[in-house]
């Protein structure tokens, strides 16, 4: 383990020496560009596409990409980049992850990159954690792109309350007086944000884009181009924490059952350890047999059960009842893992605290919490289509990403997204290297302090908070549930420090008031209790937020008049400055930012994420987490050791300990739970690949048909197959073992059949003869319709008739898959991968979906009829009516009576 960690270190080192030549070249070529004029800087991207264009790579031009974008943002936003953010800005151009610390300013370093990748003409994307930073990024970055002649959008979520457009344009010629914070964003189609050569949005939103695509019946609603590159911005968070729920538009499907709320009563009458057992390293709850015979007495009592056993197939759907109704009973807490409002269940997403209204837990647990808190069960959803963040973002010809905290989960990001971690030099120590004279301000952290129980380490934190306080140290507090913040808001209540006056709390609820709290973290003897995630992305200042400057950019380049706004704001403004320079210093003096953990994330990198958000850039900072041998991480995986250690140091409640051991004891478990966690993040990548190679498949189909393919050739080829099928079926060169009528009434179900095909007649031929007859009559008919309602008619027809099946099956076959996936699961326990089960089952499910796409077109589109009618005024896209004649459902029991579905059957 050490030598490997060794040898990483070693090639971090080496890749950042190959790096240095490069960076001393940049610099070299700053003179030349701070003499450009601006018109000429602008030139330079007009000189870079042309020769990107040609014979150069970008890797060719990039010095000089680079040095153009340092010029334009010093230009701009006044902000030069630093020698270790061109080295970040070269990782992330490479496609690799580059882990740079908080405040080391990641937003300008993936200016870098962006521009020089946009060069290419495909569009870029830069993928943020919320959207508030999908709009102040872009925003902020704005300027230099647009100095530089480039256009740069920001994608939000279409169902904002307000009814807002969905995408913005930076456009420094615009200006919405209404807009305090940002003026100059002109609101544009989602499509045309997509053409800008730079397109900020969340992760949600690029992925959902892509699913509505797909589902799209024409082009012109389809807003992405190809995936050409993106940077993730807080890499881990969305490729690691985000990516254990994958993105689904689903609609709702039937009422979901009374089942529900019968077993939400019964299994509260279950004992803990008698009728069931609780593994709390696996979070899950087992039945015991005593359990069994309990619940097989009630359900018998009222009527539920359908055979004498619960292990019985005939009580299959009720065992399904039972476990979600056991786990959520047992395993799943109110205020911790979900919240009810307003009369519904709401997920708490368990990192980050946020309310994740909207999304629910599958396969039948959501609506066992909501029988489980006595409101109303929503109806199960469909899934109409879904995808992981996984596989949605290796789609990207070239992914790279950001964060402060990478290097512990290196692994992962190598094994699922091919993407490699370099560690970027903080400035601070780039500095200190040139200056090993000058002693520059780094953080501390102290070593973590120990209690017994949960309660006198919450009373332990409060007292420090207060002191610090006092003292006017600013303080950020890191909570892991909203349910401890409120329990720690509470107990400094009682001390006199009031909520929303002294102290604030965040849930990471409302990005934007969240980040005005969090810019105010740094202030002389604020408190801040934040759940971990929130205000990520988002800059504690010491001393508070500083009073805004005028922005070069708001004067068109007008630099005279630009420098008489500054000395008029400086001599204006110039007491509010000085009064917070005078609180920025204090601040600095007792030593800046003082970060307190109630308790040990599962993860590390979550930790250090906390950690990070003191001693940003040169600032002074200091941080430490208390535990106690009540929370979750050393219960689950150390609790043992470290309490034996507890035990044999012999220490009462009140007093702490500090030891090394016993922190090593606790990271130990969070290395281990952190494994625990990737292999189910990697079993579900595992599962969605499989899901993934029909996807790619079914959407190449769409995009053709939507890109305007010649179905019609298909289609005949499909009906020439299909009545292949049928004859060999029916017909055999031996007239005594043909069934012609059989055959003609199977005919008849797709197409109408004329007189002169009937039995008689087709005896008198050889089966491939016949094929040929039919085949013949089909297309003759089909030509027939054609002349009927128009070509142009007959190719909408077509299109629609095709993506209407495409997407009713497809959305049969995800529903299957899911129900295969766990029924697969079940044979795990006779020593059966279950992964192999399901890509096999899963194949055979693809093979019959893609005849039965066969079977439905066929079958429909002899039957459309074109009416006229005056046309509505708004289209809706996904539902086209179809009318179909009588035929077996594909999911109906099969008429041969085989009792398999007729779609696995004849149908196939
Ligand atoms: P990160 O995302 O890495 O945590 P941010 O992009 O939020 O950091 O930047 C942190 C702060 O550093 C911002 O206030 C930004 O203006 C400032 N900053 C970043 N780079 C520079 C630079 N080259 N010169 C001056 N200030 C910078
Ligand atoms: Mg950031």
């Amino acid at each position: 383990m050490l030598k490997w960690l060794g040898s990483l270190i070693d090639s971090n080192e080496k890749e950042l020496k190959r790096l240095e030549p490069i960076v001393d070249q940049i610099n070299s070529l700053e003179p030349d560009y701070q003499k450009l004029s601006d018109a000429d800087l602008r030139a330079k991207t007009d000189e870079f596409k042309a020769r990107a264009k040609n014979s150069e790579t970008l890797d060719d031009i990039l010095p000089e990409a680079f040095a153009a974008v340092r010029e334009a943002s010093r230009r701009t936003i006044g902000e030069r980049h630093f020698d270790v953010q061109l080295m970040g800005g070269m990782v992330l151009h490479q496609g690799k992850i580059a882990e740079m610390k908080t405040g080391e300013g990641k937003t300008l370093v993936a200016t870098l990159p962006l521009y020089l990748n946009a060069l290419s003409g495909d569009g870029c994307h830069l993928v943020t954690v919320n959207d508030y930073l999908a709009r102040r990024d872009a925003y902020w970055m704005g300027p230099i792109y647009h100095a530089l002649g480039l256009s740069v959008a920001s994608i939000y979520p279409t169902q904002g309350p307000t009814g807002q457009l969905p995408a913005l344009l930076y456009d420094p010629d615009y200006t919405d007086e209404k807009d305090i914070s940002w003026p100059h964003f002109r609101p544009v189609t989602r499509r045309q944000a997509y053409e800008a050569d730079i397109t900020y949005g969340t992760n949600n939103e690029f992925g959902f884009d892509y699913l509505r695509d797909n589902m799209a019946i024409d082009l012109s609603q389809c807003v992405q181009r190809t995936l050409n590159y993106a940077i993730v911005d807080e890499v881990d968070n969305i490729l690691i924490d985000e990516a254990r729920t994958p993105l689904i538009i689903s609609g709702t499907g039937e009422k979901a059952a009374q089942k529900y709320y019968n077993f939400a009563r019964l299994v509260p009458q279950l004992k803990e350890d008698e009728d069931y057992t609780i593994e709390e390293k696996e979070r899950q709850t087992y039945l015991t047999d005593s359990g069994m015979t309990k619940m097989e007495k009630w359900l018998r009592r009222d009527g539920l059960l359908k055979a004498p056993s619960l292990y019985d197939p005939a009580n299959y759907s009720l065992t399904q009842y039972l476990e979600n109704a056991l786990k959520a009973y047992v395993l799943f807490k109110r205020d911790r893992d979900y919240m009810v409002k307003d009369r519904q269940v709401i997920i708490v997403d368990e990192f980050t605290g946020r309310l994740m209204f909207g999304r629910r837990y599958s396969e039948g647990l959501h609506q066992a919490i909501e029988a489980k808190e006595g409101v109303e069960i929503q109806p199960e959803s469909v899934t109409l289509a879904t995808i992981t963040f996984q596989n949605y973002f290796r789609l990207y010809k070239k992914l790279a990403g950001m964060t402060g905290t990478a290097a512990t989960e290196a692994e992962e990001f190598h094994k699922i997204y091919k993407l490699e971690v370099v560690v970027i030099e903080t400035y601070r120590d780039w500095l200190q290297k040139k200056h090993p004279e000058q002693d520059y301000k780094r953080r501390i952290d102290y070593p973590d302090q120990i209690y017994k129980d949960e309660d006198t380490k919450f009373k332990a934190v409060a007292r420090e908070i207060e002191n610090l306080h006092q003292q006017g140290t600013p303080v950020l507090v890191g909570t892991v549930s909203i349910e401890k913040s409120e329990k720690l808001s509470n107990l400094l209540e009682r001390r006199g420090i009031r909520n929303e006056k002294e102290h604030w709390v965040l849930n990471a609820k409302n990005h934007e008031k969240e980040a005005d709290i969090i810019a105010q973290a740094g202030g002389i003897g604020a408190v801040t209790v934040a759940t971990n995630m929130a205000g990520r992305g988002v800059d504690i200042i010491l001393g508070g937020k500083p009073p805004e400057e005028p922005k070069r950019e708001d004067f068109n380049g007008d630099d005279q008049e630009f420098q008489k706004k500054y000395q008029e704001w400086l001599k204006k403004e110039s007491p509010q400055w000085q009064e917070w320079q005078a609180k920025h210093n204090k601040v600095a003096e007792l030593g800046g930012l003082h970060v307190i953990g109630t308790e040990r994330h599962e993860a590390r990198r979550i930790d250090n994420q906390l950690r990070g958000r003191s001693g940003r850039q040169l600032d002074a900072g200091s941080s430490r987490f208390y535990v106690s041998l009540e929370d979750d991480v050393v219960r689950r995986f150390g609790g043992d050791r470290v309490k034996g250690f507890m035990d044999w140091a012999g220490f009462d409640e009140n007093t702490p300990i500090e030891h090394s051991m016993v922190n090593k004891a606790i990271e130990n478990a969070q290395v281990k739970v952190e494994g625990f966690h990737f292999d189910i993040r990697k079993h579900l990548v595992d599962y969605d690949d499989v899901v993934n190679k029909h996807r790619e498949v079914i959407y190449a189909e769409r995009r053709k048909i939507l890109e305007g393919a010649d179905l019609k050739s298909n289609i005949l080829s499909m009906v020439c197959a299909e009545i292949g099928k049928l004859v060999a079926a029916n017909c055999s060169s031996d007239t005594m073992e043909s069934d012609f009528t059989g055959l003609i009434e199977e005919l008849s179900t797709m197409l109408p059949i004329p007189p002169e095909i009937n039995p008689q007649a087709l005896a008198k031929m050889r089966p491939d003869e016949i094929t040929e007859k039919l085949v013949e009559y089909a297309e003759q008919l089909y030509e027939q319709r054609e002349t009927e309602i128009g070509a142009d008619n007959m190719r909408l027809v077509e299109r629609l008739v095709m993506l209407r099946t495409i997407d009713t099956l497809w959305k049969d076959h995800l529903t299957e898959m899911d129900h295969l996936r766990q029924q697969a699961s079940l044979y795990a326990m006779k020593q059966v991968d279950p992964i192999v089960v399901y890509k096999k089952e899963g194949h055979a499910f693809f093979q019959s979906l893609i005849a039965g796409i066969q079977h439905d077109v066929v079958h429909t589109i002899y039957k459309v009829n074109i009416e006229k009618k005056e046309a509505p005024a708004q289209r809706q896209p996904q539902r086209v009516a179809v009318p179909a004649g009588k035929k077996v459902g594909r999911n109906e029991p099969c008429p041969c009576g085989s009792g398999k579905k007729y779609k696995h059957c004849c149908g196939r």
